[in-house]
């Protein structure tokens, strides 16, 4: 009975601290349905907007550059959208399992490591060499240019995706903040089981925590407003700007809000630390930040014709709904498709005895943005 009471007592004030929660009061909300085994999970719904966004922002970027004669008029701008998206999921996947699934490939249980864990430096990374081929395959007068051109509408669909992105982690709980000394109105608190938070991190339950992603959503909002009230003022923009500048933007944000992040696993059952995961994302980032250094290079010799964008922009058609509604599906199924718990895929549950303690370890490995 004592035991009783004070279980009450503990769910009062987890309930009292999740009352004051104002910027992710929907963190517990991680599954939408499940039907038996198979899960789809609340991220799916936001990746499938931000993805749908992305293709949107891309079309009519594409189509604009398009109409300022830096790539052909015939070039197919929903296609390389829709390219870019998957280029995205497969560069996010390679970089996530070349570290968080390891330890499962090196025991040869490939079926084990597909798993919906995404790291966004593997996408940005494949992103360097669709935009460089597009370019020099598609005929364009200057590829150099067109490379760029490509580059920046990418760039800037990618800032435009990420605060729906980042709703999407807040669900799934993959980027949690560290903990603050107490509970506030501003303060986000996990409950769900489900969470990655509490897969990983039992011990947070109920446990007030900096709402990390909702200052990154404040923050790319805020750089989206700045670009778009430049663009505005400025009558003509040199093309690779948004490349030349935006990845730096993007890792200033990232180490801002990095530093308030919570610790992952608990070190004995962690397979890797933080600092080796920052030292993974460096890694996958370095063909990103040579294109933008020689982006900047390109500048100051003259080789990167300047448009005015916003003009064009005022005057393309928007994307179509058939490829927002593919855009939508691919992400809502990549990222919201899970089976048996949030983060799995292939695994079944008690298929064999190496994939149940594969599960275990997935448990430790919450994915990371
Ligand atoms: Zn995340």
């Amino acid at each position: 009975m004592g035991s009783g009471i004070i279980e009450e007592e503990e769910e009062d004030t987890v309930s009292a601290q999740k009352q004051g929660m104002v910027f992710e009061w929907y963190c517990d909300h991680s599954i939408v349905c499940r039907w038996g085994d198979h899960i789809f999970a609340t991220y799916g719904v936001a990746m499938g907007c931000a993805a749908a966004t992305f293709c949107a922002t891309h079309v009519a970027l594409l189509r604009a550059l398009c109409a300022a004669a830096v790539l052909p008029s015939g070039f197919a701008c929903e296609g390389f959208a829709l390219l870019q998206l998957v280029a995205f999921l497969f560069g996010g996947r390679a970089c996530s399992m070349q570290l968080e699934d390891r330890h499962v490939i090196n025991q040869s249980v490939w079926r084990a490591a597909l798993r919906p864990g995404m790291l966004s430096s593997g996408g940005q990374a494949f992103w360097v060499g669709t935009c460089l081929a597009t370019a020099y395959a598609c005929g364009a007068a200057a590829p150099w240019a067109a490379a760029l051109a490509l580059h920046d509408a990418t760039m800037a669909s990618f800032f435009a995706m990420m605060p729906l992105m980042k709703v999407g982690c807040v669900t799934y709980g993959c980027c949690w903040g560290c903990e603050a000394a107490r509970a506030a109105w501003w303060t986000t608190v996990y409950t769900s089981p489900h969470a990655k938070v509490l897969q990983a991190r039992a011990d947070l339950c109920g446990r007030p925590l900096v709402p990390t992603s909702t200052l990154q959503i404040a923050l790319f909002v805020a750089t989206m407003a700045a670009g778009v009230l430049l663009a505005r003022r400025a009558s003509t923009i040199p093309v690779g700007t948004l490349t030349v500048v935006l990845p730096w933007v993007h890792t200033l944000i990232n180490r801002a809000v990095y530093a308030m992040r919570g610790e992952g696993a608990p070190p004995e059952i962690a397979r890797f630390t933080q600092q080796e995961q920052r030292r993974h994302r460096e890694r996958w980032t370095r063909p990103l930040k040579a294109l933008s250094l020689a982006g900047a290079l390109s500048w100051t010799v003259a080789l990167s014709p300047s448009v005015d964008v916003v003009a064009h922009l005022r005057a393309v058609a928007p994307a179509s709904p058939a490829s927002l509604s593919l855009a939508f599906l691919l992400y809502a199924t990549a990222f919201g498709y899970h089976r048996g718990a949030l983060g799995q895929w292939c695994v079944r549950r008690a298929s064999s005895r190496q994939y149940q303690s594969d599960r275990t370890v997935h448990k430790a490995h919450p994915h990371t943005e």
